[in-house]
């Protein structure tokens, strides 16, 4: 017999009770999306039935999502500093921590003089680029190893701004020219840090997540080493987010490379998650 509204919304919450700390509002994002309904609908509508269309997609969906996959992979967006970007599986799914990230970028920026050139290095959905951009004067570039990721950031930067935003495929700064800012979210999980992570953000691709050797710090001292030759030495700056026992070390890594004024900033629950410093280019 074919449920209303209501007694679908029930079930699923219950069902979904097991792997998410949020059941009735994922039970109802899911139901909204299969049918197209508002909030409000979903009450104004909760003794009706759904179409066999909207119901075999809500099934396909709800059991996508007991199955562990994100609901931002499942919906195919996420928003992030107010804005809502497309996402895949070849993505790393925005996060509120990054968002960080984007705030003490635009800051810096908005204390020049000058409107910089940034890279954001690393960057899979385009996320912090496109946010920094979106909110401030600059030349952007968008540059990641994954040629999957960079179709998604290019949608997204098409999508969201105004600006020719340049797209590169790269490994590292191995195809990137000179900046004026350097901001990045690169892979930085420890080997074991991935395998502990939930089953969720095991399902986010691994060349987004871990960073190699012991601290998980490997992809981020290649980036710095070779950051002083990607920037301009224009009151240039990086930014680099990465997980709170790392901070310090950055730090360090900052400092031996001659990166001046270094900092570690705090993000939303105090935690300790992004490390930048300075950099200008003495003249010998
Ligand atoms: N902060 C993310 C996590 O803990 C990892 C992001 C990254 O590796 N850049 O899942």
């Amino acid at each position: 017999m074919s449920k209303t509204v209501r007694e679908l919304l029930v079930q699923a919450t219950a069902s979904l009770r097991d792997i998410s700390d949020t059941p009735r509002l994922e039970a109802r994002i899911l139901l909204e999306r299969a049918t197209g309904f508002s909030q409000v609908q979903t009450i104004t509508k909760s003794e009706e039935q759904i179409s066999s269309d909207s119901l075999y997609m809500f099934q396909q969906m709800l059991s996508r999502r007991l199955n562990h996959e994100p609901m931002a992979y499942i919906l195919g967006e996420r928003e992030f500093y107010g804005r809502d970007f497309k996402v895949t599986k070849d993505t790393l799914i925005p996060r509120p921590d990054t968002e960080t990230l984007v705030e003490i970028a635009i800051n810096y920026i908005n204390s020049l003089d000058y409107r910089p050139s940034v890279l954001d290095l690393c960057t899979g959905t385009g996320c912090v680029g496109i946010s920094v951009a979106a909110e401030c004067d600059c030349d952007i570039a968008l540059a990641d190893i994954s040629t999957k990721a960079l179709e998604c950031a290019k949608y997204n930067a098409e999508n969201l701004l105004n600006q020719k935003t340049d797209i590169i495929e790269t490994n590292l700064f191995s195809n990137c020219k000179i900046y004026d800012i350097i901001i990045s979210n690169p892979p930085y999980l420890t080997h074991e840090w991935c395998e502990e992570a939930s089953e969720e953000v095991q399902k986010e691709p691994r060349l987004a997540l871990e960073g190699f050797s012991e601290d998980g710090l490997s992809l981020i001292r290649d980036i710095v080493k070779d950051a002083p030759s990607h920037l301009s030495g224009n009151k240039s700056a990086i930014f680099i987010e990465c997980d709170y026992r790392q901070t310090l070390e950055l730090k360090k890594i900052l400092e031996n490379t001659g990166f001046t004024e270094v900092k570690i900033y705090k993000d939303l629950n105090d935690k300790q998650r992004v490390v930048g410093g300075t950099y200008v280019r003495t003249i010998n």
